[in-house]
């Protein structure tokens, strides 16, 4: 049973997000996508709202799960039994920082290989940032987030759009 876990903060969700699940879920037997609890960073979306709108996205795929974890990642994929961690590429800006993590990953613990996907043309500008600055000022998020999820975004900035 191959298991990879597709860690991130997802405060919310983006098509890019979605792409890469879509993507992996097809090169793995289970792909679980993990929700960081980091209490240092502030976020818009506290972390069950993350895993509930996470777990309405991806409800149609039946070998993906969410859920959310605290503390070191290899510890969490130990802990799930994951030999892969998932995560998209942008643009070269992401690589530095990607290839480090990867790589002390990798030396914590052997087992676990860390698997890069580039993202869709289409989506290599967006970020969960993006989408917060555009929501914050009533900006149109509809290319960037799925339909379900555009009120809750709104939402949380007390802006009432259809
Ligand atoms: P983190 O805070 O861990 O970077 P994010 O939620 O921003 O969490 O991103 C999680 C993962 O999804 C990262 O690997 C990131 O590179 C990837 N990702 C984010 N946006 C996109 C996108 N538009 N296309 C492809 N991958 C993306």
């Amino acid at each position: 049973m191959r298991t990879a876990i597709y860690p991130g903060s997802f405060d919310p969700a983006t098509f890019g997000h979605l792409d890469i699940i879509r993507r992996s879920s097809k090169l793995f037997d289970h792909l679980i996508v993990a929700v960081l609890n980091n209490s240092a960073k502030k976020s818009l979306f506290s972390v069950e709202e993350r895993v509930s709108m996470l777990k309405m996205l991806t409800a149609d795929y039946s070998n993906v799960s969410v859920d959310s974890f605290e503390g070191l990642l290899v510890d969490y994929a130990r802990r799930m039994e994951a030999g892969f961690l998932v995560r998209g590429l942008r643009a070269v800006s992401d690589f530095e920082y990607e290839l480090q993590i990867a790589q002390t990953n990798h030396v914590e613990c052997p087992g676990i290989d860390t698997i890069f996907l580039t993202t869709s043309l289409n989506y290599s500008y967006l970020s969960s940032t993006i989408v917060r600055e555009f929501a914050s000022y009533g900006g149109d998020i509809r290319q960037f987030v799925p339909a379900e999820i555009i009120p809750l975004i709104y939402g949380k900035y007390n802006i009432d759009k259809e």
